[in-house]
Order: C-alpha cells, then sequence, then structure tokens
C-alpha cells in the first residue's frame, strides 16, 4: 500500500497546479510522461490497482466520518470527464460517493447568487463529492459567452470589469472556508488538443453507438477555442491554491488520463492519516458480552 501511495504521489505532481505561475503551454495535451502507448496495458494494470486502494482509503473515509472530500472536473467537450470519473470511482462504495453534474442553469438557479446551486450539493462528512462541471462554468462558459452573464440578473452597477477578478477571489474564499471546515478539495482540468476533440466529434458521428453523444453546439463551441483557453489558464492562475490545488491533466490519451486522476485521488485521501475508528474499553466489553451471548445461544 506504502509503495503504491509513493507512486501515485510521483505520477501526479508533474500536474498540480498550486500558485500563480501557471502557463498552459507548459503542459501538453499529449504528454504520457515516460510511458509510450506499448504501456498502456501496464496503465490499465496500474489504474485497477489503483482503483482497489481508492477502494481501501474510502471505505476508511466514511467509517472515521470526519472529512469530505470534493473532486471537482472541468474540460472542454469529449475530454474524457464521464469516462474518467467512471473508471476513477468503479471500485468505490457507491453510498460513500456523490456524483452532481452542472448543466445550463435553471431560472431558479439564476435567481440566485452563483454559488448557490452548488452549494447544496455539497458532499457530507465520510462522502466523496463529484462535480461533474461546477461553478467555475462562471469564469469559464459564462465569461466566453456575455449573454450568460446578462441573464444572471445581477444589479447592473455590480457588474464591472472587475467581475472575474471578484469572482475569482470569491472562489478562493469560499474553497477556503470549506477547507478549513474539513472538506479537502482536488480539481481537475481535463486538457484535451483541438485536434483530438475534433477526432472525437468525428467518431461519434461516424460511429452509430456514439452519435447519442454527439451535439452540434458542441462543435460550434470549438469556434471560441482560443477564448476558452485564455479564461482556463486565467481560472487556473487565480484559483490555484496549496489547499485546494488544480492538476491539469494531459487528455489525449485516455489510459493515460485516468492513471493522473487516480494517482491525484489515492495522493489526497492518503494524506488524511485515515484510520479506522478506534474502539474504547465500553466498546470491547460490549463486544465480548455479544459474544458470550451468540455462543451460548442456539
Ligand atoms: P455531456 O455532453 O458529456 O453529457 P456536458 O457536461 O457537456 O456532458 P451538457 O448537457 O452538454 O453536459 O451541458 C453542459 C453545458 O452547460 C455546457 O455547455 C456548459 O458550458 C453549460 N453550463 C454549465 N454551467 C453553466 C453556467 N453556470 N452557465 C451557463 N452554462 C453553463
Ligand atoms: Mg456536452
Amino acid at each position: 500500500m506504502k509503495n503504491l501511495i509513493k507512486k501515485a504521489r510521483r505520477l501526479a505532481k508533474p500536474f498540480r497546479v498550486t500558485d500563480d505561475g501557471f502557463r498552459l503551454k507548459d503542459i501538453k495535451p499529449d504528454d504520457t510522461l515516460e510511458f509510450t502507448s506499448e504501456d498502456k496495458p501496464r496503465a490499465k494494470e496500474a489504474l485497477a490497482m489503483g482503483v482497489d486502494l481508492l477502494a481501501e482509503l474510502q471505505d476508511m473515509l466514511y467509517a472515521q466520518d470526519r472529512w469530505a472530500v470534493l473532486l471537482i472536473f472541468q474540460a472542454m467537450d469529449a475530454a474524457g470527464k464521464d469516462g474518467a470519473i467512471k473508471h476513477v470511482m468503479s471500485g468505490v462504495n457507491p453510498q460513500g460517493c456523490q456524483v452532481y453534474s452542472f448543466k445550463a442553469p435553471s431560472s431558479e438557479d439564476l435567481d440566485h447568487d452563483f454559488l448557490w446551486r452548488c452549494i447544496k450539493c455539497m458532499p457530507e462528512r465520510g462522502r466523496i463529492g463529484i462535480f461533474n462541471r461546477s461553478y467555475y462554468e462562471e469564469t469559464l462558459v459564462v465569461r466566453v459567452h456575455p449573454d450568460f452573464l446578462e441573464k444572471q440578473k445581477l444589479p447592473p452597477e455590480l457588474v464591472t470589469k472587475d467581475i472575474w477578478k471578484e469572482r475569482f477571489q470569491d472562489i478562493r474564499s469560499f474553497e477556503r472556508y470549506l477547507t478549513r471546515n474539513g472538506v479537502v478539495i482536488r480539481k481537475f482540468f481535463l486538457h484535451v488538443s483541438n485536434k483530438e476533440q475534433k477526432k472525437r466529434f468525428l467518431e461519434r458521428i461516424q460511429e452509430p453507438e456514439k452519435n447519442w453523444k454527439f451535439s452540434a453546439n458542441d462543435a460550434k463551441e470549438r469556434e471560441h477555442w482560443d477564448d476558452y483557453m485564455e479564461a482556463y489558464e486565467d481560472m487556473i492562475q487565480n484559483t490555484a491554491t496549496k489547499n485546494a490545488p488544480w492538476y491539469v491533466v494531459p487528455a489525449d490519451n485516455k489510459w493515460f488520463t485516468r492513471v493522473v486522476v487516480a494517482a491525484a485521488v489515492i495522493e489526497a485521501l492518503s494524506s488524511l492519516n485515515l484510520h479506522y475508528p478506534e474502539v474504547n474499553d465500553e466498546k470491547l466489553k460490549e463486544l465480548a458480552r455479544a459474544k458470550r451471548a451468540l455462543n451460548s445461544g442456539k
């Protein structure tokens, strides 16, 4: 277990961002570190071991019932968010895990502050909460498409040129608040290249069983690619902190993406010194009494 945790730490480290010195161009979407596509079967094996380890750690997290873990996934379409969530969390007990997908806001959402709908979905202690998209969309799609901001019914004098800076500030404060309350936050940007996204869209069009995944609107969003990349970079620079780091994970190779995400989650859980609750004398006596009763009865 210790060895696996050490390996996970090493694997996740190159992609962890904890301050504002980050540049998007420093992470290549097709990076696979020292692994080549020939290592794919080994990567799958490593993922399977990682999934088992995660299940063990999650069991202790649940039993201990002190920490909550919040995993946030952001990415361009077809970067593999759904697949990464599915594979990495495949071994954990569904009772200990809560997944929420945030799509375009409802009219009820728009009648509230921008964090409102996400605050309602925060993980309970002992659980792992997963946000498939999140309040970070408020600095991404809403920034790229100003008409979304208009729909938010904010008092006009509050919408100034500083609005994004203010949102970053508010998000940092919110995440600091959560951290101080025992919520462990890890954020993932699955970084796919423009070229690979095009290839995946074409597959969705060409392969009948993938047709359902294709949306003409997703393909249209490609026109705003550069604006999105700028928004992502600015967002990561402004919201990456020691306690709530971003992981910018190369996403052109799904097998690699999943291993890195699993490694980062293992790292987060293993840093919590998790253990099963200790049994006190009273409980030991109760167990002994129950054993005697069971043994003496039929
Ligand atoms: P998939 O397409 O794999 O089912 P998805 O996360 O892309 O998953 P969609 O049904 O396409 O799901 O809906 C997500 C859309 O909602 C995205 O285009 C996203 O930008 C948009 N969205 C999410 N949050 C907001 C927000 N706060 N304001 C406006 N649009 C948002
Ligand atoms: Mg979509």
